[in-house]
């Protein structure tokens, strides 16, 4: 199949869902994305500073660019131009260098907090008492320039789906508690970044809002 039916028939299962897609593009040609642009897709996501930067450079500009890897501090300036949400933020320490980058560049930086849910130590991400610490912390309201739209979390590398429909339970009941505490009069803490090629079914039926696929829509990576 190609790039261009993979992604209609994506669009199909999701667009009524009003599920946002994110198609990952890592590793994946300047050509490859072109074609799924000229099939409409607007949202691409990468997880590495500079293939992000040199992609956005030879790409179309009304592109809305995610990061969606582990992020440093120090790279944060080449992606704060032009980033649209940054799904990967793990720290306060990384949070107020989106927010400085993002005020030098007078910008608003929509930002995710990733939190941990996979049974398995690689993955990163904020455990729940990390971001309950987080949204405590007593710099966090003064954070001007950037705008906390909702949390992401990456399932457990498994074929068992009963873990991985639980992980993304309690993503999804944690984002409701979330809400309620610290986000109530805000209708911007809406988003649940969760669901990739292996598991987005399943992350659709726990109440993802958004959705992050590569291999489905490019391809074997
Ligand atoms: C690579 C990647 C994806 C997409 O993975 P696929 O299995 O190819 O769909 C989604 N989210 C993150 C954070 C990734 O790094």
């Amino acid at each position: 199949m190609s790039i261009t039916n993979n992604l209609l028939k994506i669009k199909q299962e999701t667009d009524s869902l009003g599920i946002t897609l994110v198609a990952i593009s890592k590793t994946k040609t300047v050509e490859a994305i072109q074609e799924a642009y000229a099939a409409g897709q607007r949202i691409f996501g990468e997880n590495q500073v500079q293939e992000l930067v040199e992609k956005q450079e030879a790409l179309p500009k009304d592109i809305a660019w995610h990061m969606v890897g582990h992020l440093q501090s120090n790279k944060v300036k080449y992606i704060a131009p032009f980033i649209t949400l940054i799904h990967s933020v793990d720290s306060l320490k990384l949070l107020i260098e989106i927010n400085k980058q993002a005020k030098k560049n007078n910008r608003i930086i929509d930002c995710l907090l990733q939190v941990h849910i996979a049974d398995e130590d690689t993955k990163f991400g904020l455990a729940y008492d990390e971001l309950i610490e987080l949204l405590r912390s007593e710099g966090f309201p003064n954070l001007e320039n950037v705008r906390i739209v909702g949390l992401m979390g990456i399932a457990t590398n498994t074929d068992n789906e009963k873990v991985i429909k639980e992980e993304f339970y309690e993503l999804k009941t944690l984002f409701n508690g979330i809400k309620t505490s610290f986000f109530r009069k805000n209708d911007q803490f809406k988003e649940l970044s969760m669901g990739m090629s292996s598991d987005y079914k399943i992350a659709i039926e726990q109440g993802s809002t958004m959705i992050r696929l590569g291999s489905t829509i490019f391809g074997a990576r």
